[in-house]
Formats: structure tokens, C-alpha cells, sequence
């Protein structure tokens, strides 16, 4: 079966399950203990995989706050900044096409008396930074606008976001779950992004893992924000909790394999991209067109509509061959608001299709396309 669903999660490499079986086995000590070296080792494999993150990023060591994944680490932004900083302001500014982890936050501000601007976005799904400029207030206390977007694949400027928001004194979060691993991500050049979030089931990592890098000044101090989970102290106590060790040390490898493997890996997922959209058009001419943008995007995420096919029958129909989704995995019920927010009707969301590829992907495999 080809796999092509690699938005919504990835295998673990079997270098990542190596390493995370260390620390289900023979190393099962808690980083927190002092004494005795199945604790040392513990706390050294959390450190390991600390310094790969942060060089994936380009970011401190320090700065990196381990958590169970990117919902978690948008929740503990937000919560945490609404938290900390409501007699500063009460007015957050997100856009109409964030994750659900992000929005629902929102909405779930707004019902605490916080005020929330959703931007607009255009055909492809991305913010203008004029628009961001233009609605930031004496009030605002927090900007949080997506990387890349998980169903079109487009990046916004963030280099130019991030310096609106610096200019301006307001946080900046940006979650980037769907960029890690397959665009460069240039953290310490980007001084105006105050949080970031990211998954390491994203990118070939397991699930249950994932992080909050938080802005650190010139003493090592971060930025503060409520902790969503109070107890033990663990990550400078800003997530308590023990260490889920064999994820942490499995995000850790997935980062560094990453890391080494970036150009290559963006090369490849840009030559599958095209291949992909070479056989869909040979095979369907006139019948497909392709919501995504073919430029300053994601590589590896196509967003295609499919005309007069209904995207669920299709998509069941091919599951035997091909795993492909309509969307998020984490809203697929409802017609994607993503694509309403590009100005698509309703009868080209229900023929749209995402596929997402890995660069373990091959071009042989994509082959099958051939004989639909
Ligand atoms: N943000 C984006 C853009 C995502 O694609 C996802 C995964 N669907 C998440 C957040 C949530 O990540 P996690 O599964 O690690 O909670």
C-alpha cells in the first residue's frame, strides 16, 4: 500500500525505534533521580535529544520545553501567555486557517473575555503581514500564525511576521509542526518569534512527543507564561510531569536524522511532488486541478481537487492502494474549513483530496497512479 498520509503522521524510522527501545527496556531509570546511574543515564539521554532538537532549530538547548506534542505545546502558549499577561491586554490575533489546537483555544479564550482577531487568508491559505500590522492594538498581548499549513502546504512569511510583531513589542507564535523536518527552520535568525510549537510524529519520530521553544533573553531567562501543568518542576517549570523518556529520546534521533538529511530530504519530497502531480494530470487531464500553490510551500504537500469525483467515495475506494486524507486528521468529519477560507465552494472541498508525501517515499511506488 503507498502510503501518502504523511500530514497526518509518519513511520518511526527503525533507528528511532532502536533508540526508543533502550529506554523502555534496560534504561527505564527517571531522569529526576540523583543517585544512581539508571537515572544518570535517563537524564543524559533527555539532554542528547534536548541538543538535537535545539540544533534542528538553530536554537538554545535551554530553550526547549519538552511536551506530549504540538497540541499541547499551542495550548500552553496561549493559555499561558492569556494567563500571564492579561493586564496587558486581553487581544489575540490568529488566522482563519490555524490547526484546530489553535483556534479551539481561541474560542475557548473568547468564552474568558479575551478578544480574538481571525485573519483572513488568501487563495492559498496565507496571512498577509500588512493585515497583521494593520490589527495589532494598544491591547494585544499575542500573535499566533501557522508555519506551514497542514492541508495546502503553504508557507507564510514569518521572517516578515516575526519582525511586525518585535517592531511592535507583541509575542509571536508560530506553529510548525508540519515545516520541521522539511524546511529550514532558522530560529536564532528569527529573533521576533517569541514561541514555537512542534510534533515529532510529523517527522518520522513517535507520537506523544513534541515541544514549545520559548524565546530565552541574554541571561538564560525565558520568556515567562503560566504553566498549563503545575507539579514536580520539570523543564524549568513550565511542564511538570516525569520525563516520558523513550519519546524524548525517540524525538531526539528523528531530529538529528533530520538535521543531517535536510537538503537531501527536500530535494527528494520536491522530485516526488512533481512526479506525483505529472501522473495525476496525465491520468485525469482536465478532470484535477490543484489547490495548493506551486511555490513557497511546504515540498510534499499537494492539495488536488478531483472534479465530479466525491473526495470519501474516492478515497475509500482507493484505500486499498493508496492512504490519502481530505484534511486534518484532527477535524476530517466536517468539509475542511481551510479550504472555505481559500473561497472554495463546497462542491470543490467535498472533490478535494490531500496527499502528503515523506521522502522514504519512492518514485517507483507513485507508479501506481498509473493503473487507477
Ligand atoms: N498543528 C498542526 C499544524 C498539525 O498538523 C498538527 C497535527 N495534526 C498539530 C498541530 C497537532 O499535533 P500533535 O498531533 O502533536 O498534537
Amino acid at each position: 500500500m503507498l502510503y501518502l498520509d504523511n500530514s497526518a503522521t509518519t513511520s518511526i524510522l527503525p533507528e528511532v525505534r532502536d533508540k526508543m527501545l533502550t529506554y523502555l527496556t534496560s534504561e527505564f531509570g527517571n531522569p529526576s533521580g540523583k543517585y544512581y546511574d539508571l537515572a544518570k543515564n535517563a537524564d543524559l539521554a533527555i539532554n542528547e535529544a534536548r541538543t538535537h532538537v535545539a540544533n534542528l532549530l538553530s536554537a538554545k538547548e535551554i530553550e526547549v520545553i519538552f511536551t506530549n506534542g504540538a497540541t499541547e505545546s499551542n495550548n500552553m502558549v496561549l493559555k499561558g501567555v492569556a494567563d500571564q499577561y492579561s493586564d496587558k491586554g486581553r487581544h489575540i490575533i490568529t488566522s482563519k486557517v490555524e490547526h484546530k489546537a489553535v483556534l479551539d483555544v481561541c474560542e475557548y479564550l473568547e468564552t474568558k473575555g479575551f478578544d480574538v482577531t481571525y485573519l483572513d487568508v488568501d487563495q492559498f491559505g496565507r496571512v498577509d503581514p500588512h493585515d497583521v500590522e494593520r490589527n495589532i492594538r494598544e491591547d494585544t498581548i499575542l500573535v499566533s500564525i501557522i508555519w506551514g499549513n497542514n492541508e495546502l502546504g503553504s508557507l507564510n512569511d514569518i521572517p516578515s511576521i516575526s519582525n511586525i510583531c518585535k517592531n511592535k513589542s507583541v509575542f509571536f507564535h508560530t506553529d510548525a509542526t508540519q515545516v520541521i523536518g522539511k524546511v529550514e527552520v532558522n530560529w536564532n535568525n528569527l529573533s521576533g518569534i517569541s514561541f514555537l510549537s512542534c510534533s515529532a510524529h510529523k517527522f518520522h519520530g513517535p507520537k506523544g512527543v513534541g515541544a514549545v521553544i520559548i524565546r530565552s533573553d541574554q541571561y538564560g531567562k525565558l520568556i515567562p507564561i503560566t504553566p498549563l501543568l503545575h507539579g514536580g518542576g520539570q523543564e524549568s517549570h513550565i511542564r511538570s510531569g516525569t520525563y516520558s523518556v523513550h519519546n524524548i529520546a525517540g524525538f531526539g534521533e528523528a531530529a538529528k536524522i533530520a538535521y543531517k538529511n535536510l537538503e537531501i530530504n527536500r530535494s527528494k519530497l520536491e522530485k516526488l511532488e512533481l512526479k506525483l502531480k505529472d501522473l495525476l494530470t496525465d491520468q485525469f487531464y482536465d478532470k484535477v486541478s490543484f489547490n495548493s500553490d506551486n511555490k513557497n510551500k511546504i515540498p510534499g504537500i499537494i492539495n488536488v481537487r478531483f472534479i465530479g469525483i466525491n473526495n470519501e467515495i474516492l478515497l475509500k475506494k482507493l484505500s486499498p492502494i493508496i492512504a490519502a486524507s481530505t484534511g486534518s486528521a484532527c477535524s476530517s468529519t466536517e468539509p475542511s474549513y481551510v479550504l472555505q477560507a481559500i473561497g472554495l465552494d463546497l462542491r470543490s472541498i467535498r472533490e478535494s483530496v490531500r496527499f502528503s508525501l515523506s521522502p522514504h517515499n519512492s518514485m517507483k511506488e507513485l507508479e501506481v497512479f498509473k493503473s487507477l
